[in-house]
């Protein structure tokens, strides 16, 4: 039997180590007017570096990659414990060599990319030194990826790129841009239409038309509406194989989407820490808000919601470890993609009710955090699209019915099978009886 909900004693002294060292040193980074991707502001780096390199001196650095990398192979159990800690702060992803986009393109530059790109981008890359962007999504539309426009277009020895990107995050930071272009429209299936390419952000005709702001967020986003006109990159920028955006973005999303939803365990703890830090102190009539039933059954709610979500990313993540093998899990990821923003909207917005105007005001986190939940089930797909995907992988276990009208299952019908299936003893316990009689 191999169910255990216990953590290594010498792996939850790590856990202790990081819950202190983020709550202590990584959370008072969010009010100091300074990004987490901004590399080049030195106000910024003179902050963040001292903390990354205790981050790594205690061997807790990029614990996503493979040892190959630089990173522990720690596997996605022990990232999921930790990112639940990581998930409480904007800055500590960053601050520990995990944060999103840049796992995702370091992971498919490790992945698919020659020696010579991961050489110029995969190695400042995993040590922060720049940050990157992922340049996929297109203004008329993000969740049907078979309808993107971009053109790439092969020019002697230079591929020639052409189109409008939409939320290219962290673009404006970004040293280079991972773009998906369509290269064959002509090819018969549809998915090896489009490829992926290495843009360095200083190309000629890479042009931001727009940092555009998640709601609430500083005027100046961090999300590009990016421009690529006659962009001109090397035949060798091509990453992966032509025509092969959709398997590589794939291989990019199962992790990145998991990874969000361990960090969103973290976010909603936060939140659901500060509802009852307000239930046990605020002062009401008789006693405070935590002695009244409706205030006790949002708390209940919103732990037995928590535990659950845990849960179920947890299990995941233990399947992922076993597989190693997005595709075999690709149900359950889909699954908790979908539940994420519901236990995440539902828990925030209960501890933002629960603190009145305080609540809804900019001197809370709940507004932003009810915001955060939203972006949960857009970014990488929206919820709809991943609860397709759960019903369709679902559905594959099962055949039609010989009968739909009186299915086998209909009460009469199982009835019937029962006393086929046990003809013989009844007969005999029939028999029985009249004899005694
Ligand atoms: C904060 C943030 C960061 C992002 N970062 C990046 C990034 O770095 N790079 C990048 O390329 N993209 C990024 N995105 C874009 C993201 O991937 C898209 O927003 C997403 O794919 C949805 O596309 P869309 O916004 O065009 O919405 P649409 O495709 O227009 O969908 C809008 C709504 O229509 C409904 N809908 C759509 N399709 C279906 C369907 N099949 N069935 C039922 N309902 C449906 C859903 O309710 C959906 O929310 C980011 C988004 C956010 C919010």
């Amino acid at each position: 039997m191999g169910w255990d909900f216990e953590t290594d004693p010498e792996f939850q002294e790590q856990l202790d180590w990081m819950d202190l060292f983020v709550t202590e040193e990584v959370e008072p980074l969010a009010f100091l007017g300074i990004h987490p991707s901004d590399t080049k502001s030195e106000r910024r780096n003179a902050l963040v570096r001292p903390l990354q390199d205790k981050v790594k001196q205690r061997g807790l650095w990029a614990c996503h990659l493979g040892p190959e990398l630089g990173g522990k192979g720690y596997g996605q159990v022990k990232l999921g414990l930790m990112n639940e800690i990581l998930g409480r702060a904007g800055f500590a992803p960053t601050i520990f060599g995990c944060q999103a986009p840049d796992t995702g393109n370091a992971e498919i530059i490790a992945h698919y990319g020659t020696d010579a790109q991961k050489a110029r981008y995969l190695e400042p890359l995993l040590d922060n030194r720049i940050v990157s962007g992922f340049s996929m999504t297109e203004p008329q539309g993000g969740s049907d990826p078979t309808g993107f426009r971009t053109r790439a277009v092969l020019d002697g020895d230079h591929w020639l790129i052409n189109g409008e990107k939409w939320f290219t995050t962290n673009a404006k930071w970004s040293e280079f841009l991972i773009v998906m272009a369509m290269t064959d429209p002509d090819a018969e299936v549809r998915h090896a239409r489009t490829s992926m390419f290495i843009v360095p952000a200083d190309t000629p005709g890479v042009e931001i038309v727009r940092n555009v702001g998640v709601y609430g967020a500083a005027r100046d986003g961090s999300e590009g509406y990016v421009r690529y006109t006659d962009v001109r990159v090397p035949a060798d920028h091509l990453l992966g194989q032509r025509g092969g955006a959709f398997a590589i973005s794939q291989t990019r999303l199962g992790g990145g989407r998991i990874h969000h939803a361990m960090r969103t365990v973290g976010a909603c703890r936060r939140a659901l820490d500060l509802l009852c830090r307000r239930a046990v102190s605020r002062k009401t009539r008789d006693g405070v808000l935590a002695d009244k039933q409706m205030v006790q059954m949002a708390i209940a709610d919103s732990y037995i919601e928590l535990e659950q979500f845990k849960l179920f990313v947890l299990k995941t993540a233990w399947a992922i470890d076993k597989y190693k093998d997005y595709r075999r899990v690709r149900k359950d990821i889909a699954a908790i993609k979908a539940l994420m923003p519901k236990v995440y909207h539902d828990i925030a917005a209960r501890a933002l009710h629960i603190h009145g105007s305080l609540g809804v005001s900019d001197e809370m986190p709940f507004a932003g955090q009810v915001i955060g939940a939203f972006v949960m089930g857009i970014a990488d797909g929206p919820t709809e699209v991943h609860k397709e995907t759960v019903a369709k992988q679902h559905l594959r276990a099962y055949r039609g019915v010989e009968d739909p009208i009186f299915p086998d299952y209909s009460i009469p019908n199982r009835r019937a099978a029962a006393m086929e299936r046990y003809a013989d003893p009844l007969e005999q316990v029939a028999d029985a009886f009249e004899e005694a009689a």
